[in-house]
C-alpha cells in the first residue's frame, strides 16, 4: 500500500485549456485544482490514475488534467546576458571541461576580435579553461564546446519541448486515439 504522503507528492501534468502541456505539480495541488473546478481529467491516454482517500470520498486523481480557465500567460522575455543567468542556462557548468568550480564568462569569438556579448556568444568556463583558451577560437585552441550557446527559452516551451521529447504513451494509442488527440489540438 502506497503510504498517503508518497501519493500527493506524485506528479501530475497539468496542460492547458488549449490542450498545451504546461507544467507539473503535485497530487495535493491537482486536487485543489480538481475541487476548485479550476481543471478537468485529460482523457487523453487511459493512465493510471492515483487514488486519493478521505473519510468521506475516494478520488481519482488522473495523471493528466487540463485547466478549465484559460491560464494567465506569465510575462517572460529573454533575460539579459550576466553571469547569474548565464551560469544557469549551463547548469554551473565548464561547458569546456565540465568542472563546476571557480567559474567565469567565456567570449567563445573573443571580444578582443569581434565577438560580442550576446547569449550565442557567451558561455560557462571555469577560470583554468578561460585563461588556457586566451584570446582564441574554440578552433584555434582545439577546446570543443559541450553544447552549442543560445538564449534561454520561454519557460512554458522549454516544459512543452521536454515533455513531449519525454513522455512515452502506452502501446495502445494507436491511430485512433492518437488522431482524437491531434483533432483535439487543432481544432
Ligand atoms: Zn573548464
Amino acid at each position: 500500500m502506497v503510504i498517503v504522503n508518497q501519493v500527493l507528492e506524485q506528479s501530475v501534468v497539468v496542460f492547458s485549456k488549449n490542450y498545451l502541456p504546461i507544467s507539473k505539480v503535485n497530487v495535493r495541488r491537482a486536487v485543489q485544482l480538481l475541487i476548485a473546478g479550476k481543471a478537468e481529467a485529460l482523457d487523453l491516454v487511459q493512465e493510471t490514475s492515483w487514488f486519493v482517500r478521505s473519510p468521506s470520498i475516494v478520488l481519482a486523481v488522473p495523471a493528466y488534467i487540463r485547466l478549465t480557465v484559460a491560464s494567465v500567460e506569465r510575462i517572460w522575455k529573454v533575460p539579459s546576458v550576466n553571469r547569474r543567468e548565464v551560469l544557469r542556462r549551463d547548469n554551473h557548468t565548464c561547458q569546456y571541461c565540465g568542472s563546476r568550480k571557480h567559474l567565469t564568462l567565456d567570449h567563445v569569438l573573443p571580444v578582443s576580435r569581434g565577438g560580442l556579448h550576446t547569449w550565442d556568444n557567451v558561455v560557462t568556463a571555469c577560470e583554468r579553461c578561460n585563461q588556457r583558451k586566451s584570446d582564441r577560437t574554440p578552433l584555434e585552441a582545439g577546446m570543443p564546446l559541450y553544447t552549442k550557446p543560445k538564449a534561454p527559452m520561454h519557460p512554458t516551451v522549454a516544459f512543452a519541448e521536454h515533455f513531449w521529447r519525454s513522455e512515452s504513451f502506452p502501446p495502445e494509442i494507436g491511430g485512433t486515439s492518437k488522431h482524437n488527440a491531434e483533432t483535439n489540438i487543432s481544432g
